[in-house]
């Protein structure tokens, strides 16, 4: 448990996977939760009626959504920026408008949420991304759009750590590893890729990387910032 009491936090992204544990974990730890989603209005009813979060329909895609929920929900103590989506294939054949979509929700959405949330953020505040240790290390084929998207988040925190630390606002990436979700299920193609390059050899729970956003959400992480963490069971060792 990390003491969250009241803290008001918007997570882009909650309604699946990764998101979605991050949402229950902060509001057993005691936040006020408001979570984003686009696609999947059922599971994140679902969700904002197991857990009592709210849920705003709000597409990552569309710079305008986001600064216009990141404003309405502000000002804010904690930002996460959960959402993504990821192209792996031959580069050769991919859409350019699909690549332009994923930079626009990788990229794109968490600089601006975070930049719209810093206008009013209290001092001691958080902003967590979700990136991936694909933005450290491609060990295999098809992930360079993915990766290059991840990494740009790297550049992103240690900038906006600067522009932010005298207020005691800290700027950090998480970088999970191989995470069993609908994006990356332990039993899907990816799997038979990256299971030769684990040093635990099991897909991470997405619980495990809310754990990791609540404790950098703490009080306990002030003095971290400007900083990527991996969580990914010796993926990139
Ligand atoms: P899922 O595909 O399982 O869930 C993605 C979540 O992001 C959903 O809640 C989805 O909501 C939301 N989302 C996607 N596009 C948009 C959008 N345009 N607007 C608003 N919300 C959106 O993915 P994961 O949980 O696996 O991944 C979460 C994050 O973790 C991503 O950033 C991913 O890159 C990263 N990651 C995942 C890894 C893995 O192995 N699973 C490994 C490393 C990093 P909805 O369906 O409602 O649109």
């Amino acid at each position: 448990m990390t003491d969250l009491h009241s803290k008001k936090t918007l997570i882009i992204g909650g309604s699946r996977g990764i998101g979605a544990a991050i949402v229950r974990r902060f509001v057993q730890d005691g936040a006020h939760v408001a979570f984003t989603y686009s696609g999947s209005h059922d599971a994140a009813q679902a969700l904002s009626a197991e857990t009592g979060a709210t849920a705003i329909r709000s597409d990552a895609a569309d710079r305008q959504q986001v600064v216009d929920v990141v404003a309405q929900q502000g000002p804010l103590d904690i930002l996460v920026v959960n959402a993504g989506v990821a192209m792996i294939g031959d580069p050769l054949t991919f859409e350019a408008d699909a690549v332009d979509r994923m930079i626009d929700i990788n990229v794109r959405a968490p600089f601006y949420a975070a930049v719209e949330a810093a206008r009013t953020m209290a001092d001691g505040g958080r902003i967590i991304v979700i990136g991936s240790v694909n933005g450290d290390a491609v060990p295999f084929a098809g992930a360079a759009a993915y990766a290059m998207t991840k990494s740009a988040l790297q550049g992103m925190a240690r900038g906006l750590a600067r522009d932010l630390g005298e207020r005691g606002i800290t700027v950090n990436i998480i970088q999970p590893g191989p995470v069993d979700t609908d994006m990356n299920p332990a039993d899907g193609e990816i799997a038979g890729m990256v299971m030769p390059f684990m040093a635990i050899k099991r897909y991470g729970k997405a619980t495990e990387i809310a754990g990791m956003a609540a404790y950098l959400a703490g009080a306990e992480a002030s003095y971290i910032t400007g900083a990527m963490h991996t969580i990914d069971g010796g993926f990139g060792a």
